[in-house]
């Protein structure tokens, strides 16, 4: 199943498509999905509901990674709803698993604690792994290396409207490091030190953080206290070579050497979001108002009737999540002058 084909840089191709050919893929971008082989049901129909939505008509390739060897039950389910190039990898393992100098006994008492308190995931060695490894390691994945942009997808995810033009060719020609769909306030008991972690770092590396840096997004008194907004990461379009770069590569290093992934319970969204903000820039940042995606219990249903419509969108607008109680995006919209 694996195509040993070497996918070279495409790159940004504008020119129209010719009358009655298929549109082909422009950028040099993946579809990724991280799951384990007992998601394969809700990985093939989250599959096919991208390949029915948006990729028919482009084929971009699918990356598939698991920290175990994908199953042959995975691989042929999977392989018969893609439209394009498949690959299937192993994470290695020091992506993957809790590195030796982690304090295992605080590691645990600390999980032993929020277990205890009910938190969401707060008892799981795994959901800890998964949220570091999506953090600082997906992106250097050697089945990733040779692409710039990815379309994060998971397993028993919705996308509820066609999408009908590209968003990674979008990405690039307008020069956008991080798409999102879903924001909303983070649980502070996952990530009680991680803001304290960010300020320590920003100013010891000052000269990283963006000029027109999206801070009044992520707090409401100039960078004091964090407000717990962030971009959800299940849905992510966005450009590895940020992730790769010097600036989140350092980020990511000094939150790692903090133990936060453990000791708390630390989430790929926020640690995404907050370097996305602060080091990429608001004017880097898109929502992609266009695109319906469900993530239970969560929506995003396009509220312009003309995108509803477009889009052929199965979602209802009046249950979009977009200004539900919980939802960040009002602070979106002031950021953006709305
Ligand atoms: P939630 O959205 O925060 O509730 O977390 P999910 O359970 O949906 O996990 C997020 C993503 O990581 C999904 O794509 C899962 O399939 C994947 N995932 C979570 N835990 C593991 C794991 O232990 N191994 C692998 N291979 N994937 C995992
Ligand atoms: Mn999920």
């Amino acid at each position: 199943y694996d195509d040993p084909e070497p996918y070279g840089t495409i790159g940004a191709d504008t020119s129209t498509p010719t009358p009655g050919q298929p549109i082909r893929r422009r950028a040099n971008a993946t579809l990724l999905m991280l799951a384990r082989n007992s998601d394969v049901d809700e990985a093939a129909r989250s599959v096919r509901e991208m390949e029915d939505r948006f990729n028919h008509k482009y084929g971009y390739p699918w990356v598939f990674l698991n920290e175990q060897p994908f199953s042959d039950d995975f691989k042929r389910r999977v392989s018969n709803v893609v439209s394009g190039p498949v690959h299937f990898g192993q994470i290695p393992e020091e992506h993957w698993y809790q590195p030796s100098w982690i304090n295992e006994t605080r590691a645990t008492e600390e999980r032993d604690k929020m277990e205890e308190e009910g938190v969401i995931y707060g008892g799981s060695l795994s959901y800890r792994n998964m949220c570091r490894f999506n953090s600082g390691f997906f992106y250097r994945h050697p089945l990733v290396q040779n692409f710039r942009y990815y379309w994060r997808v998971e397993p028993g995810v919705h996308f509820r409207c066609d999408v009908n033009f590209d968003p990674f060719a979008y990405m690039h020609e307008n020069n956008k490091t991080y798409g999102f769909t879903i924001t909303m306030y983070e649980f502070q008991r996952t990530i009680e030190t991680l803001w304290s972690t960010v300020q320590d770092f920003i100013t010891e590396h000052p000269e990283y953080v963006a000029v027109n840096s999206a801070m009044n997004f992520l707090s409401d008194n100039g960078g004091t206290d964090y407000n717990l907004c962030h971009f959800w990461s299940n849905f992510e379009i966005a450009d590895m070579d940020f992730w790769r770069g010097e600036a989140y590569t350092a980020f990511f290093d000094y939150l790692d050497s903090h133990g936060g992934f453990y000791y708390e319970r630390w989430g790929d969204a926020p640690v995404h979001s907050i370097g996305a903000a602060l080091f990429a820039g608001k004017d880097r940042i898109q929502f992609f108002r266009e695109i319906g995606y469900e993530h239970a219990p969560y929506t995003h249903c396009p509220a312009e009737e003309d995108l509803w419509k477009q889009g052929r969108c199965s979602c209802e607008p009046s249950q979009s999540f977009d200004y539900d109680g919980y939802s960040c995006l009002p602070r979106w919209d002031r950021i953006e002058g709305r």
